[in-house]
């Protein structure tokens, strides 16, 4: 199985070496891991990611260590991209020297606001949630049609503290999902979000059934910030994905994706082996 979605320290908020988390996957029977720390030029965000002259540092350290471990597991090097209107062209000047396997977009904010700090909540709570929400699946929309990218990181983190739209707004994401299958990018399937007040993953069951009606490739990421997070609930979620109808996920080398079966880790999840539990 493979984890596409871990940070490190580099981004100022999260622990652990690149090291420690390619351990912390070995230990936990994954094939492959992909690093996909933060690269956030937004003002209210610089602070949280990797500065841009980082950015080389970063490649060349994870590229050093997947040719250390190459006889244990994959290792993957990729960025979690905070979009912004303003800064497309800026995002892709940085990244282009680089050979990345794979770009993941990610909005976390809207204008100003923080959607996922609960250093936020109150600017969060003054709004509806469908105001936020609409806003939000409108710059997710932007950054479809603006930003080079492949995959879609935790496309309904707008739950994250508890508070849901209403079914009008959620009617948004059938269009949604068809501009995804059009652009033919990766739904990630994000386990952070068990860890959370919904105790639920991103996407929401009923997303990954239309994204699997779709047609829609999956990938799966923990979203660790610590190296003990990796592959966090991921017996839960192969679990998930194989009830709602997926047999591969996606993983990626030099932005190419390509299909893993689901069952890849099942000797490693006792729960799948027998049949499965939810
Ligand atoms: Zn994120
Ligand atoms: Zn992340």
């Amino acid at each position: 199985m493979i984890d596409y979605h871990v940070h490190t320290s580099l981004c100022n908020h999260a622990n652990g070496s690149m090291d420690q988390y390619i351990r912390c996957a070995i230990a936990a029977g994954l094939t492959e891991i992909c690093f996909l720390d933060h690269l956030t030029l937004h003002k209210s965000g610089r602070h949280m990611s990797m500065p841009p002259d980082y950015v080389p540092l970063y490649y060349q350290t994870a590229r050093r260590l997947a040719h250390r471990y190459k006889n244990r597991i994959q290792v993957k090097v990729g960025l979690e991209v905070d979009y912004e209107p303003e800064n497309v062209h800026t995002v892709q000047k940085i990244i282009q020297p680089f050979d990345f396997d794979v770009i993941g977009g990610s909005v976390h904010f809207i204008d100003q606001m923080n959607m996922v700090s609960s250093k936020d909540t109150a600017a969060r709570e003054s709004e509806h949630i469908d105001i936020i929400c609409n806003d939000y699946l409108l710059l997710i929309e932007e950054m479809i049609e603006n930003m080079d990218m492949d995959i879609i990181c935790h496309i309904d983190v707008f739950k994250k503290f508890g508070r849901r739209p209403s079914a009008e707004v959620n009617t948004r994401f059938d269009a949604l999902l068809s501009k995804i299958k059009h652009h033919q990018l990766t739904v990630e399937l994000n386990t952070s979000g068990y860890n959370h007040k919904l105790n639920e993953f991103y996407p929401s069951t009923d997303l990954l059934r239309k994204c699997v009606e779709k047609d829609i490739r999956i990938t799966l990421g923990s979203d660790a910030h610590k190296p003990q997070q990796v592959a966090r609930h991921f017996d839960m979620a192969i679990d998930l994905l194989t009830k709602t109808g997926f047999r591969t996920i996606s993983a990626f080398t030099r932005r190419k994706p390509y299909d893993i079966p689901l069952t890849a880790r099942r000797h490693e999840i006792p729960k799948i082996q027998n049949g499965g539990t939810s």
